[in-house]
């Protein structure tokens, strides 16, 4: 008799393991059981599992398993911020930045090997994409952090490392489940949020299933030149994703979300007043945050960052036409942990005049 693959039960959300557990007939609380000993207790043996008979023990040994991605890199910055070198497969890493703040602790986590939407001024599209992390390797960089400092106890997630989380749906929608989950890391929906450069259909979808809060990679406030600092643009200008991030928001009445738009500082491309005016006109009629991000330069960009008087100047104007606007602090730049350097490893097979077609299918 030749026995299947072991089933990974680490990337599985209540619903999918309480199929697993049908199948095997046994009762559904089996699935809230194993659970929280995966994501709470951090257990990955079974035989430790106290609560399940011995019998079914020995039955998940041989049929499933709790496999996680291995930490091949651990750096520490002199701010507190860490970054792992996360190994998913033979040939790929990616990076997961956990930044402590006096008030929460932000695990910014990737979704996908490498990226394939080219923006022109971030680290990842340089390494070109090769393959969308599974759900186990996406929740996995939860748990490995969790138990890599279990002294800090993670509050927010953040879908900002590489990878663009709505090209991988249904992986994300798994991972961000269990997150959410109280057997799972109980994390509050507010405190988890998906970032995107704007796949509108895919955002659509997105609002139908899930209602986490929302960031949107917006840099410029005209379709000129969005499109050429977020390519995707061209396919999704700036009036259509504006009308899906309505709709998202709409979704969702009551839950007094609002949407943050980034905004990354870039010496002379985005960053005058007349950028700052036009992008609060463009706004205003959607609950907006807007968090600026000084350009974190790396290796080969022909970008710099804007001074940081042109970042407070372009605040000031937001601020006085009523937009609430932060500037993000840069964290953890010593290690190239900053947003826009996360490069990870990554074995390109994209080669990028297929990127955009390949994403055109995927959308
Ligand atoms: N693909 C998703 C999530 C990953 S990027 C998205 O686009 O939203 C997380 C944030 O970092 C995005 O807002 C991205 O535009 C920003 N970013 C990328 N490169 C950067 C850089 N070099 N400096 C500062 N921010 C950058």
């Amino acid at each position: 008799m030749t026995s299947a693959t072991p089933v990974n039960l680490m990337g599985l959300d209540r619903t999918a393991l309480e199929r697993f557990f049908a199948e095997l007939g046994e009762p559904r609380f089996r699935a809230t059981q194993v659970m929280k000993w995966i994501h709470q207790h951090g257990i990955t043996d079974f035989s430790v599992m106290t609560n399940l008979s011995k019998g079914l023990r020995e039955l998940l040994t041989e049929r499933a398993e709790i496999r996680l991605p291995r930490v091949a890199l651990d750096q520490a910055s002199e701010d507190g911020t860490h970054k792992w070198l996360v190994r998913v497969d033979s040939g790929n890493c990616v990076e997961t930045v956990l930044i402590p703040e006096p008030d929460r602790v932000t695990l910014c986590i990737s979704s996908q090997v490498g990226c394939a939407l080219d923006c022109t001024f971030c680290a990842t599209a340089q390494q070109g994409f090769n393959r969308n992390l599974s759900s186990d390797e996406i929740v996995g960089q939860l748990w490995l952090a969790a138990r890599q400092l279990p002294e800090l106890r993670i509050s927010n997630v953040v879908f900002m490392g590489m990878g663009e989380p709505l090209t991988n749906f249904d992986n994300v929608v798994q991972a961000i489940n269990i997150m959410l989950d109280d057997f799972g890391y109980g994390l509050s929906k507010r405190r988890v949020t998906l970032s995107t450069s704007g796949v509108v259909p895919a955002l659509d979808r997105f609002g139908d299933v899930c209602d986490v809060a929302l960031a949107v990679s917006l840099h410029a406030p005209d379709d000129e030149l969005r499109n050429r600092l977020v390519p995707i643009n061209r396919k999704y200008p700036i009036a259509t994703l504006l009308q899906a991030c309505q709709r998202y928001l709409d979704k969702q009445p009551g839950n007094r979300q609002r949407v943050t738009w980034e905004y990354v500082m870039i010496d002379g491309v985005n960053d005058s007043d007349q950028h700052a005016r036009a992008l609060a006109r463009l706004i205003r009629n959607i609950p907006s945050k807007v968090n600026l991000i000084p350009f974190n330069p790396f290796p080969g960009t022909r970008f710099a960052r804007s001074s940081a008087e042109r970042i407070s100047g372009f605040r000031d104007i937001l601020m006085a036409a009523g937009v609430v606007t932060i500037t993000r602090r840069t964290r953890g730049d010593d290690i190239d942990a900053a947003c826009g350097q996360l490069a990870g490893e990554v074995q390109d097979r994209s080669r990028r005049p297929v990127r955009m077609a390949r994403l055109q299918v995927s959308a």
